[in-house]
């Protein structure tokens, strides 16, 4: 590999070679057999959105329940989360369905607010240089979901996870969701080929976030099952009990059945590359 380890030292996969294993508090993993499968809404809108999603990604075989509640909008018109609410709301529904929680922080002085309800601190890819983030969040004991920037580089992209396991915290996982491309297509380009390539230059687990990657609905499941086969360690899905009618990323959410049939589909992908769904492995 061409980056120089020293700019990643703690990062690279020389320092770990077996691989780091995430946990949540909730029990779910990122980087083991089991595939972490994280979904639910881009925006938590309200008790009922929030409850009847986490039942059926739940009871579809997630372990993990999405939702921003503190919103990164592109227009500052447009809406910018229930805060504080929205987080309560999240917890409540994933505790009543046994799922972990993994929602976005923006602002450093909401770590604290965030993580006091969040299993895992998501870190947004319009964030992923905010520098003093970083080293909050990397100090606030949660495990960590980083996103890829917008037009970040592999290297710029590892550095800032370095922050994160400088600051003390090396429970991290890197989330690719596409990037900026000249094709207008799709909402980004879906950039598959890193997850191979992170597994050999660091021993963090690496996801694969199909929603925000493609922007269309109909991609999502293709695009899940390459990320598996390509090896990532668990996916980020946008899920909503109406997507024509979600506050937000609407056209790339599933819907409940959408996502059932995705997870009915999965495990034959997962077991061809030596994966196992969360639900089977109960079962298992
Ligand atoms: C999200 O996951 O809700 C989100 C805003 O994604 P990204 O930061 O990748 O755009
Ligand atoms: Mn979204």
């Amino acid at each position: 590999m061409t980056s120089p380890s020293g700019s990643y030292a703690l990062v690279h996969r020389d320092s770990r070679p077996l691989g780091t294993l995430v946990r949540l508090a909730s029990g779910a993993t990122f980087g083991g057999d089991i595939l972490a499968i994280c979904a639910g809404p881009c925006s938590v809108e309200s008790r009922d959105q929030i409850e009847a999603t986490a039942k059926a990604v739940a009871s579809a075989g997630a372990n993990v329940l999405r939702g921003g509640a503190f919103k990164p909008r592109t227009s500052p018109y447009t809406f910018q989360g229930l805060g504080a609410e929205g987080l309560r709301l999240l917890r409540d529904a994933a505790d009543r369905n046994g799922l972990g929680v993994v929602t976005e922080v923006l602002d450093p002085r909401d770590v604290e607010l965030v993580a006091a309800h969040a299993d895992m601190l998501q870190i947004g890819a319009r964030s992923m240089q905010n520098f003093s983030l970083l080293r909050e969040v990397g100090e606030a004991g949660k495990p960590v979901l980083l996103k890829r920037g917008l037009s970040a580089t592999v290297d710029e992209w590892l550095m800032a996870a370095e922050y994160l396991l400088l600051a003390g915290n090396d429970q991290v996982v890197l989330c690719e969701r596409g990037v900026r491309s000249f094709d207008a297509a799709t909402r980004n380009m879906l950039d598959l080929a890193v997850v191979p390539l992170l597994h050999q230059l660091t021993h963090l687990p690496v996801v694969v976030d199909p929603s925000h990657g493609t922007g269309i609905a109909r991609l999502v499941e293709p695009m899940a099952f390459a990320a598996v086969a390509a090896g990532a360690d668990g996916l980020l899905v946008e899920v909503h009990p109406n997507p024509a009618a979600a506050v937000s990323d609407g056209q790339q959410s599933l819907g409940f059945e959408e996502f059932a049939l995705l997870m009915r589909h999965l495990p034959v992908v997962a077991r061809a590359v030596g994966r196992n769904l969360p639900a089977a492995s109960l079962v298992a």
